[in-house]
């Protein structure tokens, strides 16, 4: 089996190059590098069954020889990396997705589009199952990533409906694990390096918002399930134990065994009040939850930003 992987540098990406290589698949990484690192992907460089090309999604993609998975991951992913990127953001939602799509349907290849709880906006009801609708603000800072997985959901359902395209959709939930990027500016890497290096935690607005977050070995676990499933519409994959922003700030800061200080700093315009999926669906279909609790998961992925700074500081 071959799979085109694309965003394959990037946090999530490498990790489902690792997870398929070691399955026994060929995968060729398609990547950009706009956020992602080939550091994230250096141990599989020398991999006899791992390739990695330099390549924007948004152009046209030319991949000779035979192809049995596409899977799209491409995109800038923390919110503060597609404030900054808002264009690349769309583009890589409808340019790249269309583009993949042709792949897939030109090599007869399954497809999974890497979605999004953000297409549930600020959602008006908890938790969120994949048959809510959400509430997305189109012009608001973050519909440049809402909208454009909401559109890629849309174009990936059609050439499901009109090409035949053997689809999937996973509607990704808040995720963690090494390989985030230390300065990506999502609240976990954040926390992390302002607890190791002594600086104030800072927490958007009263800390009262909530987030449900997800190990990283978990989800890839409940993708490769939905790559194997015969389900077209969408599927959430994410951890349902929910908590607050200010309450994980304070477990990060134990975890880190530090006392820094919390700060308090003003709430980025339409962030979601609350975040928890439903994965009733997922259980029912795949036969899968996830497994690793937040306290182990935290440990593991503090260990990893720990080597981090001290390879920066030395
Ligand atoms: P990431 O930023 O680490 O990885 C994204 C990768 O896509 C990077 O390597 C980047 O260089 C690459 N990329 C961006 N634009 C590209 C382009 N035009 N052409 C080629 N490569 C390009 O982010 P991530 O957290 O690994 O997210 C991966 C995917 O999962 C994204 O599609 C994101 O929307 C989705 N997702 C992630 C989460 C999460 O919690 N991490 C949650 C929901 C959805
Ligand atoms: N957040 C925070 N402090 C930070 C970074 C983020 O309080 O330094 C908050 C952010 O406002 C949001 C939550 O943490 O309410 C999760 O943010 P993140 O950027 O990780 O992802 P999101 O779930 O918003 O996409």
């Amino acid at each position: 089996m071959r799979a085109v992987i694309t965003g394959g540098a990037g946090f999530l990406g490498s990790h489902l190059c690792d997870y398929l290589i070691e399955r026994g698949w060929d995968v060729l990484c398609l990547d950009n590098l706009l956020t992602g690192a080939e550091s994230n992907v250096s141990p599989l460089l020398s991999h006899p069954r791992f390739r990695m090309a330099r390549q924007d999604v948004t152009r046209f993609i030319d991949v000779p020889g035979p192809v049995d998975y596409v899977l799209h991951f491409a995109s800038p992913a923390s919110p503060v990396d597609y404030l900054k990127l808002p264009i690349q953001t769309l583009k890589v939602g409808a340019l790249g997705t269309h583009n993949t799509l042709g792949l897939a349907l030109a090599k007869t290849a399954k497809y999974l589009l890497a979605s999004t709880s953000e297409c549930y906006g600020d959602p008006a009801v908890s938790p969120q199952a994949e048959t809510y609708w959400g509430n997305v603000n189109p012009i608001g800072p973050r519909g440049v990533y809402d909208e454009a997985k909401r559109f890629a959901e849309a174009l990936t359902t059609a050439y499901h409906r009109a090409h035949g395209v053997d689809t999937r959709i996973v509607r990704i939930f808040n995720t963690y694990g090494p390989r985030m990027r230390l300065n990506d500016g999502r609240a976990l890497p954040n926390f992390v390096y302002q607890a190791l290096t002594g600086e104030a935690i800072t927490v958007y607005g009263d800390g009262r918002q909530t987030r449900s977050f997800c190990y990283v070995s978990d989800l890839i676990e409940g993708i490769y399930r939905l790559m194997e499933s015969g389900e077209h519409a969408p599927v959430n994959i994410g951890n349902p134990q929910e908590i607050t922003i200010l309450e994980f700030a304070e477990r990060v800061r134990a975890l880190v065994g530090s006392d820094v200080p919390i700060v308090f700093k003003p709430l980025p315009q339409d962030d979601p009040k609350q975040r928890c999926p439903d994965i009733s669906k997922a259980r029912r279909i795949l036969n899968w939850e996830p497994k690793v609790n937040l306290e182990d998961g935290l440990r593991l992925t503090v260990e990893f930003f720990r080597k981090q700074v001290a390879a920066r500081s030395g």
